[in-house]
């Protein structure tokens, strides 16, 4: 017997069987079961979500020997004919290779035939939206006044391009894309069906690269079935999908919490050695991040079954919330702009070194500003005397480092310079690489600190431009190399340090001020 491709021999044959369209298939079912019956259908989706089997379906029912049903017989000559996809009352039409006005225009022109065997004679066009404007023209006068005995069902991924003149003659279901549970279930289901052994993980990956179509996960099963000679394990769907073993990005992140970038570029460098894909890395980065997150926010949501759920726990211990938030939100770019960055690895090793530059740099939110008098930043009395003070005489480097603050929106405060003030608020500017703390939420945090601090409430807008570091991060950093520098002065100086350095030919090598 010869082998038939899964997504082929579990193409859904009932309503009944189709998996996660629940809305459109009660909307059908209910309007079958009434006999009420639309000229034309349109269903909308991402690929491979199921239009044209559903569009099948539909044919079957309207046109199955028993009467027009939601539950087609699949017996009668109708229904098997349907089935075997030779049922001569059913058009069916891909758009993307038949485009040409003439073509649609004969097609149509045999509407006005009666069906030869079927109750209606069915119009299946894939890829409605690919049709020239002539051909949608010569179709809406057939919609227009539309025969009794014919059906139209559009399927488009791109609704928007067909003309307002066509969908409002249509009766239309948006097709939902399969979330991964749901995909997970259904080839288990098939598996067992099958005899097909294979491990839970397995069926994870395949749910998650096939990016809600459940076409594709079938297609990639059969894929990793040959792949694997038959038992389809975890080990086996990793290397075939080359998506990423998340062992790495554990490893990633427990170095961006410890703080330690080399560690964190030297994992992009091993991924980078066994060819895997960054943009996988990314994706499944992110999806860490957000089990991080649900950790932290309601520990009992994380599940049972929650892939490396031991580690997730450690690290949603160690890392701050606005950090996870932040580094998804770097992910999410990051992957969003992979496709513009010189290659995957510049753009993935990028993302790592902003996750880097954006945690906050003691870990420690409330280590208290500096005392007055130290250093290059206290250029004013403001954080000394913050209440009172009008918006317009803020010394913001001063007032950010005194802010009750801690993550991004602390991050945000001392990487932000004023630009612009008045009594009534301030404009800040944060520069272009770190435009992710521009995010709303933060800002709502900063003012909201600032409110505190200053005792009044006052309006912040945060901008992206270019900043000339007057920003508590830059003065901080001015403050520590005047704070080496006088130490080195210090020890240059130290009598002992010159004897040692004259007696035993000894260079100094570094410095390190006392804390
Ligand atoms: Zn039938």
């Amino acid at each position: 017997m010869s082998y038939q491709v899964l997504a082929r021999k579990w193409r859904p044959r009932t309503f009944a069987t189709l998996v996660g369209q629940e809305h459109v298939v009660r909307a059908l079912t209910n309007a079958l079961a009434s006999q009420r019956l639309h000229h034309a259908y349109l269903f909308t989706g991402t690929r491979g979500v199921g239009k044209t089997t559903l569009a099948r379906i539909l044919a079957k029912a309207i046109n199955c020997e028993t009467g027009i049903t939601p539950t087609p017989c699949g017996k009668c000559a109708a229904c098997v004919e349907i089935d075997a996809g030779r049922f001569v009352d059913l058009i069916e039409v891909d758009a993307a290779t038949n485009t040409r006005v003439d073509e649609m225009r004969q097609l149509l022109d045999n509407a006005v035939y009666a069906p030869t065997c079927g109750r209606f004679k069915v119009y299946v066009i894939d890829e409605v939206h690919m049709l020239s404007n002539s051909a949608f023209n010569a179709m809406l006068k057939t919609l227009e006044e539309p025969p009794e005995h014919v059906k139209f069902i559009l399927a488009t991924t791109e609704p928007q391009k067909i003309p307002v003149t066509v969908l409002s003659r249509c009766l239309q279901f948006n097709l939902k894309q399969m979330p991964a549970p749901a995909i997970v279930e259904h080839l288990e289901r098939v598996l067992t069906e099958e005899g097909v052994p294979a491990e839970p993980a397995a069926l994870r990956l395949v749910a998650h690269a096939a990016r809600g179509s459940m076409r594709d996960a079938l297609s990639l099963i059969d894929q990793a079935i040959a792949y694997s000679g038959g038992n389809v394990t975890e080990a086996a769907a990793r290397a075939m999908l080359g998506t990423v073993d998340t062992g790495y990005l554990f490893d990633l992140l427990e170095a961006l919490a410890r703080r330690d970038a080399p560690a964190a570029l030297a994992v992009a460098d091993a991924m980078a050695e066994r060819s895997l894909s960054f943009d996988d890395g990314l994706a499944e980065l992110a999806r860490i991040l957000h089990r991080i997150a649900l950790a932290q926010t309601a520990p009992e949501a994380l599940a049972e079954d929650t892939p490396e759920r031991e580690r997730v726990a450690r690290l949603a211990a160690i890392l701050d919330p606005e950090d996870v938030q932040l580094h998804y939100q770097i992910a999410l770019g990051a992957r969003e702009s992979l496709a513009l960055a010189p290659d995957e690895y510049t753009g993935f090793t990028m993302a790592l070194v902003r996750m880097h530059a954006f945690a906050p740099e003691t870990g420690d939110a409330d280590a208290p500003a500096p005392a007055p008098g130290r250093g290059l930043v206290q250029r004013s009395t403001a954080s000394a005397a913050p209440a009172g003070i009008p918006a317009s005489r803020l010394d913001w480097p001063a007032v950010a480092r005194a802010l009750k603050l801690s993550g991004a929106a602390k991050q945000l405060a001392e990487r932000s310079e004023l630009v612009a003030s008045d009594d009534g608020g301030i404009e800040l500017a944060v520069p272009p690489e770190s435009r992710a703390l521009a995010d709303r939420g933060y800002v709502d945090k900063l003012k909201t600190a600032l409110a505190d601090h200053l005792g009044r409430a006052i309006r912040v807008t945060v901008r992206i431009g270019a900043v000339n570091g007057r920003t508590a991060a830059g003065a901080a950093e001015g403050e520590r190399r005047a704070r080496d520098e006088q130490a080195t002065a210090q020890i240059d100086a130290d009598p002992v340090v010159r004897e040692l350095v004259a007696g035993f030919d000894a260079t100094i090598e570094s410095v390190k001020p006392a804390d």
